[in-house]
């Protein structure tokens, strides 16, 4: 099984993500993650990214999409993988193509988690107001601010993947708004029909 998440920063793809690790026996790879852990250990990529995470722009295509060949090249991603994150612009899309081709793969499903942008910065700045008071660490672009610009650059680079995917007929949209369980339950649906066949 190899998918996509698809959504605005707090739309709830990670806690997807990992759901769906467990039912499937397939990997995660979030690159922002990845990126984080590269900024902790002080690498090259690290060193490069940290300042556009914090800023809530995204890092360079090759970047990201070198992280995404090493890792669904190891052997624990053979049953599939899920993708949190990734591909987030055209290009890094149409990378993921040549890659997948490149091993005679393709994927199954995009999953769209749709979400009303106005309801989703409340949620997410209730979120951080409540982490805040409770002391527990935030991340640096967990901001009200740069999170504006997280969703404002999702909005023009991230979002016309959606016609991208939809075009190849893989695309599946759910309704993000809803509870975890019922997005859960949503995203169980729509995998069990085949996106190639099915897409609207
Ligand atoms: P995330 O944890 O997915 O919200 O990602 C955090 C930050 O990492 C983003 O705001 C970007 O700065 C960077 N990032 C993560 N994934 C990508 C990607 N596919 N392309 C470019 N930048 C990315």
């Amino acid at each position: 099984m190899r998918l996509i998440l698809l959504g605005p920063p707090g739309a709830g793809k990670g806690t997807q993500a990992r759901r769906l690790v467990a039912k499937y026996g397939i990997v995660e790879l979030s690159t922002g993650e990845a990126l984080r852990a590269a900024v902790q250990a002080g690498t090259a990529i690290g060193r490069q990214a940290q300042e556009i995470i914090a800023g809530g722009n995204l890092v360079p295509d090759e970047m990201v999409v070198g992280i995404v060949e090493q890792r669904i090249a190891q052997p624990d991603a053979r049953k599939g993988f899920v993708l949190d994150g990734f591909p987030r612009t055209v290009p890094q899309a149409v990378e993921l193509d040549r890659m997948l081709q490149a091993k005679g793969l393709a994927l199954d499903s995009v999953i769209e988690l749709r979400v009303d942008e106005v309801a989703l910065l409340k949620r997410i700045e209730g979120r951080i107001a409540e982490m805040k008071a409770r002391g527990e660490p935030l991340r640096e672009d967990d901001s009200p601010q740069v999170l504006h610009n997280r969703l404002k650059t999702y909005r023009e680079q991230t979002a016309p993947l959606i016609d991208y995917y939809r075009q190849r007929g893989v695309l599946r949209t759910v309704n993000g708004m809803a509870s975890i369980a019922d997005v859960a339950a949503e995203i169980d649906g729509a995998l069990e029909v085949p996106a190639r066949a099915g897409s609207p």
